[in-house]
């Protein structure tokens, strides 16, 4: 009995399957054929991996007409979890074999999370609203990819995204920018809606989420089943869902994004990977978020004393803020950060596992140069107090609330 229920679910799901991906063809139908150059913004996740490699399988099979140029455009954050940043190696090699080109994006060198935190001071991000890293890991180096690239195309792009809402996105058209809501990947919302109105592209590119409708099961299926089946493009997928979590994995809307992000309320996907025998020596990356979190306490931060006066004279909303990190701060998390990383290596040399890289040698270089040098961010001087002393309280309007000592 059991059994034809399960025959009779594969069947709905391959229905269903064969429905989104018809729906598919035909926003890609629509909107394709307009633009003569395509783009896809990929960072390795699992909606981003399901959109390039469903586009490759319709291009390779004729459901598309091939653009002029594609370009897949893989956003290397430097902060990829490992099971995923090798795929991601996997997947560019199959891309290159097909003779499609492939840009990796990397923000530069002092614009890198790491480097940003530890060498630069600037406190690792907290919350949504606030959230420096996205802009600086993932959509600045795209738009200066993308500018790059339309330049030497002479005409604009269609930049596909693997943004995907389900059923509830089709109904309310809002498209997620939060990376830490209902599973969304990281960045994709950001590129969906914030590069056509970037600076030297508005114009210049469209975007497309031609699985904006797929559920997340359907993800799962396609990344597992299907893409590693020859007629489907013969892709190394199936990693991505292991890392997710196998067949676990079918029900999970579990979001992509960096190793630690502050702003998930749990690593799922680092859990998911840490089940895993192969990947289980991992699991001392289980310090990276709870250091981020210590880092952002006052002591180990400056505060401005006072009233903050902008160039414009005006007060600064938010006095006696807390700011950057103080040195003995980011040289300790470096140090911790870099004692992940070689225990993690020690175990996987002497036992013929993947190395991780989260902090390599011209960062780390750059990281001690710019603490040498007393680097602070803009507005501050390093010569203010740190986040633990106790101060006067300063109130917007200006007002000031002395310190009051107990008397005997
Ligand atoms: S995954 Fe988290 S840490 Fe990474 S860019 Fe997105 S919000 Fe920032």
């Amino acid at each position: 009995m059991s059994h034809q229920i399960d025959i009779f679910a594969a069947g709905a799901q391959r229905l269903q399957m064969n429905e989104s991906i018809e729906l598919t063809i035909q926003s890609m139908q629509a909107y394709g054929p307009s633009h003569d150059h395509w783009g896809v913004a990929w960072s390795g996740g699992k909606d981003s991996t399901a959109t390039l490699t469903i586009i490759c399988w319709l291009l390779d099979t004729g459901k598309l007409a091939r653009p002029k140029t594609l370009t897949v455009f893989y956003a290397d954050t430097r902060q990829e979890l490992t099971p995923l940043a090798i795929s991601a190696e996997q997947i560019m090699d199959e891309l290159r074999e097909r003779g499609i080109a492939v840009e990796v994006v990397r923000a530069p060198l002092d614009k890198r999370f790491m480097v940003y935190i530890l060498g630069r001071g600037v406190p690792p991000p907290n919350n949504n609203t606030l959230r420096w890293c996205t802009r600086q890991i993932k959509i600045d180096p795209m738009e200066e990819a993308l500018r790059k690239r339309i330049e030497g195309l002479g005409g604009n792009i269609l930049m596909i995204t693997g943004v995907r809402q389900g059923e509830s996105a089709i109904r309310d058209r809002r498209i997620e920018m939060s990376c830490g809501k209902d599973g969304a990947e990281c960045g994709q919302g950001w590129y969906q809606q914030v590069l056509p109105n970037a600076r030297g592209l508005r114009g210049r590119i469209a975007t497309l989420a031609p699985l904006l409708h797929w559920r997340v099961c359907h993800v799962w299926e396609w990344l597992r089943h299907w893409a590693p089946e020859e007629e489907f493009g013969d892709w190394s997928t199936a990693a991505i869902a292991d890392a997710y979590g196998g067949d676990e994995a079918e029900e999970l809307n579990a979001r992509t994004g960096c190793i630690g992000c502050a702003l998930a309320q749990e690593e799922t996907a680092l859990e998911t990977v840490l089940r895993n025998p192969q990947w289980s020596y991992l699991a001392p990356l289980r310090g990276i978020k709870p250091l981020w979190r210590e880092l952002r306490e006052p002591q180990h931060r400056l505060r401005k004393a006072g009233l903050e006066r902008l160039k414009d004279g005006s007060i600064a909303k938010n006095p006696q803020r807390l700011g950057p990190l103080v040195f003995e701060a980011r040289l300790m998390g470096l140090d911790r950060i870099l004692s992940i990383q070689d225990e993690c290596n020690r175990v996987a040399r002497a036992t013929g596992r993947p190395l991780i890289n989260l902090i390599d040698a011209e960062e780390e270089a750059r990281i001690r140069e710019l603490i040498d040098a007393e680097t602070w961010p803009q507005g501050w001087e390093g010569d203010e107090p740190t986040g633990d002393v106790v101060l006067e309280t300063v109130y917007a309007n200006g007002a000031v609330q002395p310190l009051l000592f107990g008397s005997d």
